[in-house]
């Protein structure tokens, strides 16, 4: 898919407020588009029109592979002071600019974001998700994202070592952050062993107090000798060079973008390392979104059973990439693609009938 195939990208503009934005709905094939909202500083449009072109095409590869009825797009807000607040009448416009597309797209949280920004959208649409749990929204999806990224660890620790089982397993998680932390209690009650790093002391600190974990300094993260690496900390730390010092069998974390280009996942596969691609062992978060469309509302126990479904969906990429020897990124592309070209329709349009849009409808006259 190209940048070229967005179905539709808009510009929003609000100068009594200050609000600039760009909402990109890269497809609908699958249902209506579903992404973050990303509150970024941006020195100028073309690198925000460039971010939201991407990060919404990513989006729909994500939802596809992921086995969702739901398309992919993506906000990105012009804002540049990440501690400076949002007013209400500021994320009221922003609702109503997301309003106006009519459920084509429905809003979640992106980096930036609280639950707060969700909450203020929604004063003016129904289009949004992610809202606070006691408004019958999924919360905190992080748990549930790193449940999903143990259950892609199963899968490819048996491609890479030929057993699913964790215990006893060196893991060096990178980031302990809302989900390397869960991540961390789950790799630990699955028996691994597991070291932590994190650039923030306090967040170290926060694991290391209930956990039996070992601390090893940030730069020593990616060299260190172990069975798998989860990247769960920033984007495109797998370059050329850094995977040429990775002493690992398995990078599999949650991580957005974790391969700053292809080469690096043509690295990876020439030294034999088993790569499970980012955005199919993170789908645990939109996964637990789209679960708040379930008949009888969102349940979390629905939530965690959709989301074991990502050992499965990770082995059938992987084997695809044995299969037709190429790389695992490109195979999980590639299985994404053929979903949408088999099963998707053409261009969603507002009103259509839709289960997310009648969930979020009856949810907002819940709320009323
Ligand atoms: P977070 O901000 O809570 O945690 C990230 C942690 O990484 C922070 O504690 C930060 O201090 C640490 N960090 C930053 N640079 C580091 C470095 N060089 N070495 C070690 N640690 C470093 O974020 P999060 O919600 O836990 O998300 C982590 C990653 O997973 C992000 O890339 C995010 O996009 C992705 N992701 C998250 C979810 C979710 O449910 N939260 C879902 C899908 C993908």
């Amino acid at each position: 898919m190209q940048s070229s195939a967005h179905e539709q990208v808009t510009f929003f503009n609000d100068p009594e407020v200050g609000l600039r934005a760009i909402v990109a709905i890269h497809s609908t094939a699958l249902g209506p588009a579903l992404g973050g909202v990303r509150f970024w500083h941006y020195e100028r449009d073309a690198d925000a029109l460039t971010d939201v072109l991407r990060l919404s095409e990513a989006m729909t590869l994500k939802a596809a592979v992921a086995g969702l009825h739901q398309g992919g797009g993506k906000t990105v807000v012009f804002w540049d002071d990440p501690h400076a607040a949002r007013d209400e009448k500021f994320l009221r416009s922003l609702g109503r600019c997301i309003d106006a597309l009519g459920g084509r797209y429905l809003a979640a949280e992106d980096v930036g974001a609280a639950p707060s920004d969700m909450d203020g959208i929604a004063l003016e649409t129904p289009w949004v998700t992610g809202v606070d749990a006691a408004r019958g929204g999924s919360g905190d999806p992080s748990p549930l994202t790193a449940f999903g990224v143990v259950c892609g660890m199963r899968a490819a620790c048996d491609v890479a070592l030929g057993s699913p089982d964790l215990s006893g397993l060196r893991v060096v998680v990178q980031g302990a952050g809302h989900v390397g932390a869960h991540l961390a209690h789950l790799l630990v009650d699955a028996g691994a062993r597991v070291s932590v790093s994190d650039v923030d002391r306090r967040r170290l600190a926060a694991v290391a107090t209930d956990l039996p974990v070992e601390i090893i300094p940030p730069a020593q993260t990616l060299t260190t000798d172990c069975d798998v690496l989860a990247p769960c900390a920033l984007g495109a730390v797998l370059t050329p060079a850094s995977v040429g010092e990775l002493r690992c069998a398995v990078v599999c974390g949650a991580a957005n973008n974790q391969l700053a280009g292809n080469d690096a996942a043509e690295a990876l596969s020439a030294r034999g390392i088993v790569y499970a691609p980012d955005y199919v062992v993170n789908a645990g978060g939109i996964i637990n979104i789209a679960q708040e469309w379930a008949p009888g509302g969102y349940s979390y126990a629905a939530a965690r059973a959709a989301t074991a479904g990502i050992e499965q969906t990770t082995r059938a990429v992987l084997a695809t990439a044995a299969d037709e020897d190429i790389t695992t990124a490109r195979a999980a592309d590639e299985l994404a693609r053929r979903r949408v070209a088999a099963e998707g329709g053409p261009p969603y349009r507002p009103g259509e009938p839709c289960v997310m849009r009648a969930a979020l409808l009856a949810r907002r006259r819940a709320v009323a």
